[in-house]
C-alpha cells in the first residue's frame, strides 16, 4: 500500500475510535477473514469495533476466531443500525458497492461516519473517502495483513493469523488460483510463524461435510452439462434437489470449480435456485483470459474478478439455464475455437 493511504490510515485511527466493520452479504472465508482479523487489532489498539455482517454464514466457518461476537442485521436489524449511526468510522471490507450489503446499504449510507473501503475487487465504487482498492490482490485478507502489519506488525497474534490465513486459503483455492504471487506466500509464512495451523484450519474449512452436503455434491455432478463445441460446463440445482439433501446455507461452495477441472474446459458455472428469494444465484469460474467478470455485469447482474465472479438472474431455473447458453454462445469468439 503506498505512503499517502498509509497516512490517512493513521490520521483516522490516531484517536480511539468508534467503529463498524461490514462484510458483503453471504460473507465468506475471506469477508468474514478480514473482518475478524482488523476487529482484532482495533480492539487490540484501543478502539471500540463491532462487526455487523448483512445475514448469516456458512457452518464450515463457525469456528473462526472470535466470530461469536459478530451480529447479523438479518437478526436484529435495530440494534445494528443504532451502532452503524452512532459509528465514527465504518470499514467496509471484500465488497466495493454498497449494493453488495443488501438492506444495510442505506443504513451506510446516511451515516456521518468516515467510510473506509479495503476490498480487491475489480471497478470500485466511490462511497469511501478512504479506499484502499487493489484487484491485483488474490484477497482482501492480505490487503488487511499489509495495513495492520504497516500500522503496528507487533499485534499480529495467533487469533488474527488464523482469520487471515484462512480468507487468503479460501480465496486462492488453496493457493492455487493465478492471483497466487510469491507476496502471499510470504505472508502465508509469517501467520503461520505468528501462530496459524495450516493443517487444522484446512480441515476445518474442508474436511468438515455433513451426508447431506456430500449427497448434494453427487447431485451436482451428476447435473454437470457441456455445451457442443465450446469448453464450457455448467451444473443446475433446483430448490427441490437442494431440499431432497437437507441443504444448508453454503452447502454448495466450491461446487462450481469442479466444472473447471475437466481437461480442456475454460468456463464453468453453476445455476441454484433460491425459491425464497425468487433469484437463481449463479457463480462463474474461468481459467485464462475468458472475464467472467465481464460476462456476470453484462448477461446477470453481478461482478466479482476476471476468472471467479458470481451473479444474479430474476428469470425461472430453466429460463436461465438458455439465456447462459445462448450468453455463451454469443461470447463464443472469446473461447478461440
Ligand atoms: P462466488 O461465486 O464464490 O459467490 O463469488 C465469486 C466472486 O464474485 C467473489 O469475489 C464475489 O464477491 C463476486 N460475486 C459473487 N456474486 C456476486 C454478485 O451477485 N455481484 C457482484 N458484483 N459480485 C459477485
Ligand atoms: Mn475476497
Amino acid at each position: 500500500m503506498n505512503n499517502q493511504l498509509l497516512k490517512a490510515f493513521h490520521r483516522a485511527l490516531s484517536s480511539t475510535k468508534k467503529t463498524i466493520i461490514i462484510p458483503h452479504k453471504n460473507p465468506d472465508g475471506d469477508a468474514l477473514g478480514s473482518s475478524l482479523a482488523l476487529h482484532a487489532f482495533l480492539i487490540k489498539t484501543g478502539h471500540d469495533s463491532r462487526i455487523i455482517a448483512p445475514n448469516e454464514y456458512p457452518e464450515f466457518l463457525d469456528w473462526m476466531p472470535s466470530q461469536e461476537e459478530i451480529i447479523k442485521f438479518s437478526q436484529l436489524p435495530d440494534e445494528s443500525t443504532q451502532l452503524v449511526e452512532d459509528a465514527d468510522i465504518i470499514f467496509t471490507l471484500d465488497f466495493n458497492q454498497l449494493s453488495r450489503i443488501d438492506k444495510l446499504a442505506p443504513v451506510v449510507e446516511q451515516s456521518d461516519a468516515l467510510k473506509i473501503m479495503i476490498d480487491h475487487h475489480e471497478n470500485p465504487g466511490d462511497y469511501a473517502p478512504i479506499t484502499y482498492s487493489d484487484p491485483s490482490k488474490g484477497s482482501t485478507c492480505e490487503m488487511v495483513f499489509e495495513l495492520i502489519s504497516s500500522l503496528d506488525h507487533d499485534q499480529i497474534d495467533a487469533s488474527i493469523a488464523t482469520s487471515l490465513y484462512t480468507g487468503i486459503m479460501t480465496d486462492t483455492g488453496s493457493f492455487r488460483f493465478p492471483s497466487t504471487t510469491a507476496r502471499t506466500h510470504q505472508i502465508v509464512g509469517t501467520l503461520i510463524e505468528k501462530g496459524a495451523k495450516p493443517n487444522t484450519i484446512h480441515q476445518k474449512v474442508y474436511d468438515n461435510y455433513s451426508f447431506g452436503r456430500l449427497q448434494l455434491l453427487g447431485t451436482a455432478l451428476n447435473n454437470l452439462k457441456k455445451i457442443d463445441e465450446i469448453p464450457v460446463v455448467y451444473i443446475t440445482l433446483s430448490q427441490k434437489e437442494l431440499n431432497q439433501n437437507n441443504f444448508k446455507k453454503g452447502d454448495t461452495e466450491g461446487f462450481v470449480n469442479y466444472g473447471l477441472s475437466l481437461a480442456g474446459i475454460t468456463l464453468a458455472a453453476i445455476m441454484i435456485e433460491n425459491e425464497s428469494e425468487k433469484i437463481i444465484k449463479m457463480s462463474f469460474r474461468s481459467k485464462g483470459s475468458f472475464d467472467v467478470n465481464q460476462f456476470a455485469k453484462k448477461y446477470f447482474n453481478g461482478g466479482g474478478h476476471i476468472n471467479a465472479a458470481g451473479g444474479i438472474s430474476s428469470l425461472n431455473l430453466d429460463e436461465t439455464e438458455a439465456k447462459f447458453r445462448n450468453a455463451v454462445i454469443d461470447e463464443k469468439s472469446q473461447f478461440n475455437v
